[in-house]
């Protein structure tokens, strides 16, 4: 069966009009690769061109206006190449002057009497618009009144660009995914009218409804295309029972330098009766920085161990890999083969790192994104564990589950997830939580200081390097950027450190170091050759260096909740008093309130909490972070009540078994056939 399209064109993208090789490239640039990709390129923004009365206009707003020319335009020319003309028109009754800076072509088309449409500045006071538009006719100001802008890059100019769609709209059939019974439940628009509605919406109104039934038609689909998965999993889930060795396994962890604590014990009772059962696990361990996850991670492997299979844990960064690698290592001895495979690993040793694999003679993995390539073939894998979960797409964690046919799966986290977005994104899955620190951790103390005072937490830093331990300054970015100009440069902040503290060791950590220099400075850090880490957020994950017991976020209010709480984890591991300073000085509500949340809870599950309280789900997690696609128009924090009616609904054509009737047939074929909405990076 041919691939199912949400729109069908008659002609490929190279042959629609206006459309060279040249403008061909500049939109492949753009990530338009073939006509659903140009129907589907949506505006990033409207500009409002509806005539308004001027009696009415906002002073200093910008508006759009019909007049007619009484004067004879004048152009003044001054400095290089610079003019100003300027013509009294009768704007609804209120004798106005337009002038416009830099067109003075336009003086000639400019006749007296003659209607003209303008856009521009009001100034009520002087009577005066500032004009950056002048439009002649009613065609070349368009037919609609919001006017539709598009990303655009060098090459392709926002009219050619408008035409084109325009034209391939006219020509193209697009399918209607949505049941009509749905529409009307929903008061949603057929999706053919909506998609052009939203490249040429007549007024805002319709554009919100626009707006709305394409974001609802995104989230159900997505919807449908998980719990169908789920689905999928849940009755093929008959999964391999891991036979583990009590025995042993209990001497293992008599074997750790600590003992567990309730929390950790009853996770692993919890994880350990999902092996043992015909069906397969599909768990989530969340648990708070340094509540000891990937101690209870390692017990699980240990026991796949003894019933004779392998294990895999996939974690996001290099770093994180390499330091787990490092602990596991340590807490295993040579009890167990175990083995790093990440990107970094190349060449001969990664082909006999496979061959080992295949064979059976590695008894657990640890990786990145390099886990699920292709070539990377397990003997008999029987657990999957992936650290820090939220950060991996859907579809990348599907693909590491592929690997065994029926493993068992454990996805760990310290960003804890709200329930109910945690099913809309997961599906059902159950949750074990590790609501406690180990024994004799201090809670950090947190404190929120003005820029103004960043003097004395100077102070306060040097109080702690004086002790011999460690600490983290944490700035937001790399490099200055346009639109943070304000924001300190990682590498200033760097020279101040080393500046101000002569006598310290200072290193620098930023995500645009290669991952050998990143490696390096890391290790120095973790041996104590370094004092004070100036970074950016790459140490956010993981980072373990109990030594370190202060850390300075600068800018704190760039971040979100869930970024904050990430890296105050890597302070307060051990047993001496933690300090983190948030150097902040927000302009906004929520910036304030985010700043006194940080300062009055240390509890990851509390803050993700308040936080959806505050803002919904999006912010939490920043919604790159929280394992849903790049939606093109839905929004999960705007959204989220959107979300949960649109996981409702699919749940309910999924369970009655509607879906899979005949009538669904093609929608499944499509869902199957796209990631369309499914855009992972
Ligand atoms: P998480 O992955 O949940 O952030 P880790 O597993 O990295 O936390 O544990 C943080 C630190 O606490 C590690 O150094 C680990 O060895 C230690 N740890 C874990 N469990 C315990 C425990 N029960 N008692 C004491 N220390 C523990
Ligand atoms: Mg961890």
């Amino acid at each position: 069966m041919s691939k199912v399209h949400l729109i069908e064109s008659p002609f490929p993208l190279s042959s629609v009009k206006g459309l060279g090789p040249k403008r061909l490239a500049v939109l492949n640039e753009l990530n338009i690769q073939t006509i659903e990709d140009l129907v589907l390129y949506f505006p990033v923004r409207y500009e409002d061109n509806t005539v308004v009365d001027l009696n009415q206009a906002e002073d200093q707003s910008v508006v759009t206006v019909v007049g007619e020319v009484y004067s004879t335009p004048t152009v003044a020319f001054f400095g290089r190449n610079k003019s100003k003309l300027t013509v009294h028109l009768l704007v609804n009754n209120i004798a106005v002057k337009a002038i416009f800076f830099n067109q003075p072509y336009l003086k000639k088309k400019i006749q007296l009497n003659d209607l003209v449409t303008i856009k521009g500045k009001w100034n009520r006071r002087k009577q005066e618009i500032n004009g950056n538009r002048m439009y002649f006719s009613a065609e070349e100001q368009g037919e609609t009144h919001l006017e539709p802008v598009y990303r655009i890059k060098e090459g392709i100019k926002q009219k050619p660009l408008r035409d084109m769609i325009r034209q391939v709209l006219d020509e193209v059939t697009i399918e209607e995914w949505l049941s009509e019974d749905l529409r009307n439940k929903y008061k949603l628009e057929p999706l053919a009218d909506t998609i052009r509605t939203l490249h040429y919406a007549p007024d805002k109104t319709e554009l919100l409804r626009a707006r709305r039934t394409y974001a609802f038609t995104e989230l159900f689909m997505f919807e449908l295309r998980m719990q169908w998965l789920n689905r999928l999993e849940k009755t093929s889930d008959e999964a391999i029972e891991i036979d583990y060795d009590i025995e042993r396994v209990k001497a293992f962890i008599a074997s750790l330098p600590f003992e567990l604590t309730d929390a950790q014990k009853q996770s692993v009772n919890e994880i350990f009766r999902d092996l043992k059962s015909p069906i397969r696990m599909h768990r989530l361990l969340q648990g708070d920085v340094g509540s000891g996850k990937t101690v209870v991670a390692a017990i699980c492997m240990y026991a796949l161990k003894t019933a004779g299979y392998q294990s895999a844990l996939m974690v996001p960064t290099e770093i994180l890999a390499e330091q787990h690698a490092e602990s596991l290592s340590e807490l295993f001895g040579d009890t167990m083969n175990i083995a790093l495979l990440t990107g970094s690993v190349k060449g001969k040793k990664r082909a006999l790192l496979l061959e080992q694999l295949e064979a059976g003679e590695i008894d657990c993995v640890i990786g990145t994104h390099a886990l699920i390539q292709d070539d990377v073939i397990f003997n008999n894998v029987g657990l999957v564990i992936t650290d820090e979960q939220h950060r991996f797409g859907v579809n990348q964690r599907q693909l590491l589950r592929e690997k065994g046919a029926m493993t068992n799966v454990l996805f760990m986290t310290a960003t804890p997830i709200p329930r109910t977005l945690a099913i809309s994104v997961f599906g059902e899955m159950d949750v074990s939580s590790i609501k406690q620190l180990p024994k004799g951790r201090k809670p950090i103390i947190t404190s929120w200081a003005k820029h103004e005072a960043y003097e004395e937490v100077l102070t306060q830093m040097t109080s702690e390097l004086r002790k011999g331990r460690q600490t983290y300054v944490i700035c937001p970015l790399i490099e200055s950027s346009e639109h943070l100009e304000d924001v300190q440069n990682v590498v200033e902040l760097y020279g101040a450190m080393q500046a101000y503290y002569g006598e310290s060791r200072v290193g620098l950590l930023h995500g645009k170091m290669t991952s050998e220099e990143k490696d390096d400075v890391m290790q120095r850090f973790s041996d104590h050759d370094i004092d004070i880490l100036v970074s950016t957020t790459v140490v956010e994950v993981g980072v373990n260096v109990p030594n370190a017991t202060f850390m300075m976020i600068y800018d704190a209010d760039r971040f979100g909740l869930s970024t904050l709480h990430q890296l105050r984890g890597r302070v307060g591991r051990s047993e001496h008093q933690s300090y983190c300073v948030l150097i902040a000085s927000p302009k906004t509500e929520t910036g304030i309130e985010r700043m006194n949340i940080m300062t009055e809870t240390n509890d990851g599950f509390e803050l993700s909490e308040r936080d959806l309280e505050m803002r919904g789900p999006g912010d939490f997690f920043g919604v790159k972070q929280s394992g849903l696609p790049d939606f093109l128009v839905a929004n999960v924090v705007e959204d989220y009540k959107m979300l949960e009616v649109a996981r409702d609904e699919a749940g309910e054509l999924i369970q009655s078994g509607q879906f899979f009737t005949d009538e669904y047939a093609t929608l499944r074929s499509f869902i199957e056939d796209n990631l369309l909405y499914t855009s992972f990076d």
